[in-house]
């Protein structure tokens, strides 16, 4: 099984709420260790840039991801998804993007682009004047083939150790870590059973806190199933992960919509009742546990002037 890795968001989108005693350099030095212990280099990483327009120091945390031998692609500059905005609001949002990590991206052995939570938008045609821009201006759209939808744990992670709550911070490192495991799994035998060969995997993790605390720990696991760590430009060598996928108003990866096209699926490691614990993991009575999370996506859609009409988190 090859793996080429990937994180996007070294800098996490506004709102998301971190614990105290963890910041973007503290969970940078924990993915770089890992990596270097695996002898992953070269890896790219994908930052939407509005957080160092807030914060031009925020430039420091993508300097040390460079600095240690990885590259950036570009990841727009708001983060909205393509559902959300038109098509030319969204090429101006690359472009926006340009100003903070275009010489970065330039630099870089490939020019990556990775659509924001890797949903290239419910039409076709508005794609098409996304991918007319990105060819025009060299770009090679980087999908995700395997995730494990790492973000639900950010709220639950926070809130256990902001209370105290030992056990359940045990809990959601150990769902994290198998769910991490799991999604892996799954994603590879979804591949061997839709293309009847071996396809390198583009595998996807936030820069979180939990990740922190876990990163070293999945990709050890990872390692012991005989996971091969390669570069993106090998694992985009396959043609499967170059085509284009096809649209889906669903929040769905590159793999996912490519076996919903022929009536597959890649199989949840979670039942409903194991995503609920983790979801509500010390949550205050009558509190919503996707408030958090919809509350990050209206603020992303909003800043690159956009709405969301409908969305799903299934
Ligand atoms: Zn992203």
């Amino acid at each position: 099984m090859e793996i080429a890795i990937t994180v996007d968001e070294l800098l996490l989108w506004d709102g998301t709420p971190m614990p105290s005693g963890y910041t973007p350099h503290s969970v940078m030095d924990s993915l770089l260790g890992a990596l270097s212990e695996h002898d992953v280099a070269g890896a790219y990483g994908f930052a939407h840039t509005a957080p160092i327009e807030d914060d031009p120091a925020n430039r420091d945390i993508l300097d040390r991801w460079v600095d240690a031998g990885h590259h950036l692609g570009n990841h727009t500059h708001c983060h909205a998804c393509l559902n959300w905005v038109t098509g030319q609001q969204y090429v101006d949002d690359i472009k926006r993007s340009e100003e903070y990590v275009g010489g970065y991206v330039e630099k870089a052995p490939t020019k990556y682009f990775r659509y924001a939570m890797d949903m290239s938008g419910e039409s076709e045609c508005k794609r098409g004047v996304v991918e007319d821009h990105l060819r025009a201006e060299g770009y090679v759209n980087a999908p995700i083939t395997a995730w494990f939808g790492d973000f639900a744990w950010i709220a639950p992670y926070c809130r256990a150790l902001k209370s105290g709550d030992r056990d359940a911070a045990r809990m959601l490192r150990e769902s994290y870590i198998g769910a991490a495991v799991g999604q892996l799994v799954a994603a590879h035998e979804t591949e061997r059973r839709l293309y009847r060969s071996d396809v390198p995997l583009i595998w996807l993790i936030h820069g979180t806190a939990i990740a922190q605390d876990c990163v070293g720990e999945i990709l050890g696991r990872f390692a012991e199933l005989g996971a091969e760590f390669v570069s993106l430009e090998q694992a985009m060598a396959s043609p499967v992960n170059r085509v284009m996928s096809p649209v889906s108003p669903l929040f769905r990866n590159h793999l996912q919509r490519l076996a919903a096209a022929v009536g597959d699926e890649i199989p949840a490691t979670a039942t409903p009742e194991q995503m609920a614990q983790i979801l509500t993991a010390a949550l205050p009575d009558g509190d919503d546990p996707f408030g958090v999370y919809d509350d990050l996506i209206h603020r992303m859609a909003a800043r690159a002037g956009g709405t969301i009409e409908h969305w799903s988190w299934a």
